[in-house]
């Protein structure tokens, strides 16, 4: 052992070259997404299904019969699409296991850091195609969709937040809600009001909880009504109870060959109602409650499955 002190400089300068290596890795992959994004459009056999249907996609109501027929349509360029495009989960089909029959590394799953920055970007992107398109509504219906889990959403969230993105967001606008004084006024407003206007069933369902993505040709919505409950359940969007006898929206779909099962309280609906008049505002609240009461009782936000709303 030497007496002379140890200097950590070199060490240091060595550990930091070496990590500016990786990141600069990333960096160049992601400016190379950024000039390459969606360019397969530009060309066939994509670029006359996007001429046809993209337009028309607009102006229907998702897993309609017409929605459906215009996305069947859109099939081999769609293919197309997801095969040459790795900013897609639905581009990793996975591996299967043969004994146990579960898929590994299959949609979000299979990405990398950069697939999913891209990923994120075309979301936030998406949300100026719908007049009610907004960022967090996007990054929640996708979570659940893509089961994405608490923890990867809410660092997409951070990031919304960060670098303003994402159109129609007043978290983007404003800053984190859940520090916001407002949101907090917001939660006692609501939590003792019980004497809210009714809302418009019409609008309520008019807004598309799965926003940012064209999603598979298989996808299917199987039901989408509003219901009075008959069994008591967890909220899919604030996680609060829902109670005997309450309105609900409640909406059943095939994803990605999966079956799921989704069911919004009252004062979700009301949200949902609403977000074509506050530019999704009561949206976020009502995320941002459920985030926290997730995080309350330990929860992933992921939902487990729940029984089915009664006819
Ligand atoms: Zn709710």
């Amino acid at each position: 052992m030497s007496n002379e002190k140890y200097d950590s400089t070199r060490e240091t300068e060595i550990h930091r070259e070496q990590v500016k290596e990786f990141m600069l890795a990333l960096a160049d992959d992601i400016t190379k997404r950024a000039d390459e994004h969606d360019k397969s459009k530009l060309e066939e056999p994509e670029k006359s299904v996007f001429d046809a249907v993209t337009h028309r996609l607009k102006d229907l109501k998702y897993g309609s019969i017409e929605y459906k027929e215009s996305l069947a349509e859109m099939g081999p360029g769609l293919d197309h699409h997801y095969e040459h495009n790795r900013h897609h989960p639905e581009h990793f089909k996975g591996i299967a296991n043969e004994k146990t029959g579960l898929c590994y590394r299959a949609g979000v799953r299979g990405m990398t850091l950069v697939d999913v920055i891209e990923m994120f970007c075309d979301w936030a992107a998406a949300t100026s195609r719908h007049d009610n398109g907004n960022i967090v509504s996007s990054i929640m219906a996708n979570m659940h969709r893509f089961r994405l889990g608490e923890v990867l959403s809410t660092v997409l969230m951070n990031t919304a937040r960060e670098y303003s993105m994402g159109r129609n967001s007043s978290m983007a606008r404003s800053g984190w809600i859940g520090a916001h004084p407002e949101y907090r006024n917001w939660v006692e407003e609501v939590s003792e009001k019980r004497d809210e206007p009714d809302f418009d069933e019409k609008l309520c369902l008019g807004y598309y909880p799965f926003d940012g993505d064209f999603g598979e040709v298989e996808d299917r919505v199987l039901k989408d009504r509003i219901v009075r409950v008959r069994k008591s359940r967890v909220c899919h969007m604030c996680r609060g109870p829902i109670k005997v006898g309450t309105r609900a929206r409640t909406l059943a779909a095939v994803f990605s060959g999966e079956l799921c099962n989704y069911t919004w309280c009252e004062d979700c609906c009301r949200s949902m109602a609403s977000s074509w008049n506050d530019s999704g505002r009561r949206l976020e609240y009502r995320w941002e409650l459920g985030r926290r009461r997730s995080e309350e009782v330990g929860l992933l936000a992921e939902q487990k499955p729940q029984p089915q709303e009664e006819e």
